[in-house]
């Protein structure tokens, strides 16, 4: 089974995101999106967008496509921008937190684009933003390089199908690691009932708590189960998180 991708592209319509001297962000995000995606999909992968023209759509509207769609990453393409013209240049990469395969995704495209010639500022945490929060799979917002940053604008133009080629490389290096497998998927699981209320309270209350939790009901049973991930050490970090948490917990696949 080919992987699965959803790519972003940053803002658009009536959000331009960060503009510098008229150029948007959400143009150089869409352009680049699009030719990662071309890449990705002469690579065997099925590719979606969350938008492939200048049109607005929210970030939680964004999550709630790409768990839909049931993709198996979500990588967010963005440019970055500073209080100070000129400041600072590089690429950063933001993640849910610092585990996972989304953080060895995030680390392959940046080292990746820093051969392109990027400064590689590094991989952060960013716990609060909505495409990396309430998304079921592993997701990644690029921002590659800084909008107001002239050295970043030309190696953007300068370079615009090695960039593309970087990030579609950084997301398949990823992949080449062995023990990755799509075929199967790992789910973390919270409880098991008889009764349907029960299940859908023990939901409900993960799901108040921002856990990417569901109800499977089966063999007489309905069970809370949470996330659905490619590679075991995903469901064993959320695995962690959960038990931290204080609920008893199982990895079924
Ligand atoms: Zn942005």
């Amino acid at each position: 089974m080919p992987y699965s991708i959803m790519l972003d592209a940053g803002h658009g319509g009536s959000d331009p995101g960060a503009t510098y001297q008229g150029r948007k962000e959400a143009d150089d995000a869409l352009r680049l999106t699009l030719a990662v995606g071309e890449i990705l999909q002469n690579h065997g992968f099925d590719v979606e967008y969350t938008r492939t023209t200048d049109v607005y759509e929210s970030p939680f509207q964004k999550a709630m496509e790409a768990n839909e769609a049931g993709v198996d990453f979500f990588v967010s393409i963005h440019r970055n921008s500073y209080p100070v013209d000129n400041e600072v240049s590089g690429v950063e990469s933001l993640v849910y937190d610092l585990s996972g395969i989304k953080y060895e995704m995030a680390q392959n495209i940046n080292e990746q684009l820093e051969n392109v010639g990027f400064v590689n500022l590094g991989v952060k945490a960013r716990p609060n933003l909505i495409v990396l929060k309430r998304t079921k799979m592993p997701a990644v917002l690029v921002e590659v390089g800084f909008i107001n940053s002239d050295i970043d604008n030309q190696l953007f133009d300068d370079n615009f199908y090695d960039i593309a080629g970087a990030i579609a490389d950084g997301i398949m290096d990823t992949l080449k690691k062995p023990g990755m497998s799509t075929d199967m998927q790992y789910r973390v699981q919270v409880g098991a009932y008889r009764n349907r209320r029960y299940a859908e309270q023990l939901l409900n209350e993960l799901i108040a708590q921002d856990y990417p939790a569901f109800l499977e009901e089966g063999n007489g049973f309905f069970r809370v189960q949470v996330g659905e991930y490619p590679i075991l050490q995903e469901a064993v970090d959320m695995e962690r998180r959960l038990k931290m948490a204080g609920y008893p917990t199982i990895i079924v696949s």
